[in-house]
């Protein structure tokens, strides 16, 4: 079964409104990303309206994103945490790319994201889930926090910004390290190609993060990018597209804590 490790479902349902019929008829490993209350009823209505299909039921996750690192989400999302209603907490983490102000880094946009993401990384740590983490120019950051990561069950780094020497460092500082790849290995985005080839096989995971992230020439990502983006993966790791399918869903039930 493929695995799409971070999708944005309402997100994609305003592109894509006839998405839901196909999903449910896909047979996808998936993990759904919400940022807000509004997308969150959303995620869990469709997520709802795919159990009477008998397919794999999507995971979901909730963060507060650093691009709109609002405390106003901390209540919100401590209640989902601890009521049992997501299965991972994030995105989490930190965004220095600098495409808006809030994007730069600073002192005061530092601070701001980092109460942001002690709060996720905290409430993980309380609550035993494990963490989904966006990084962009933020490298350093990882490290600074290598301590407290290494105590959850899984950190999944989405859309993995690394080298290769990055990935290996952080195993290497003990954290329980999953490396998600999306439509970029089509693209041939170079360093991503370097640190899938390199990075120890149990720790790789495949995503779209649908709509977001096209493949180069598409207005958006669709959810059937999933197939491309593994057989790209699989080329890399010199693998048949069955077995790198196969290696990623034994991976995603290690950091995604089992079941479908
Ligand atoms: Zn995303």
């Amino acid at each position: 079964m493929p695995v799409d490790a971070h999708i944005h479902f309402a997100n994609l349902f305003q592109r894509d409104p006839e998405f839901p019929g196909r999903f449910s008829s896909a047979a996808i490993a998936s993990c759904g990303a919400s940022h807000d209350p509004e997308e969150f009823a959303w995620s869990e209505a469709f997520r709802e309206s795919l159990r009477a299909g008998g397919g794999p039921l999507p995971r979901l996750s909730y963060g507060i994103h650093p691009q709109a690192p609002r405390m106003e989400q901390a209540e919100f999302l401590d209640s989902l945490a601890r009521g049992g209603r997501i299965d991972v907490i994030g995105e989490a983490g930190f965004d220095f790319f600098g495409d808006r102000p809030e994007f730069t880094r600073g002192p005061e946009t530092l601070a701001i994201q980092r109460r942001a993401f002690e709060f996720q990384l905290d409430l993980a740590l309380k609550t035993g889930l494990p963490l989904l983490v966006h990084l962009r120019k933020a490298m350093d950051l990882a490290f600074e926090y290598a301590r407290p990561l290494s105590r959850l069950p899984a950190v999944i780094f989405h859309s993995w910004p690394g080298t290769p020497g990055e990935a290996l460092a952080l195993l290497g500082r003990g954290v329980e390290a999953f490396f998600s790849f999306g439509a970029i290995v089509i693209n041939g985005h170079k360093r991503a190609a370097s640190s899938l080839a390199a990075i120890p096989a149990s720790t790789i995971l495949s995503e779209t993060d649908a709509p977001w992230q096209p493949p180069r020439g598409e207005a958006f990502c669709r959810f059937e990018a999933i197939g491309p983006i593994v057989a790209a993966m699989a080329a890399i790791r010199l693998l048949d597209a069955e077995a790198m399918e196969a290696q990623i869903a034994a991976n995603w039930v290690r950091a995604f804590g089992g079941g479908s």
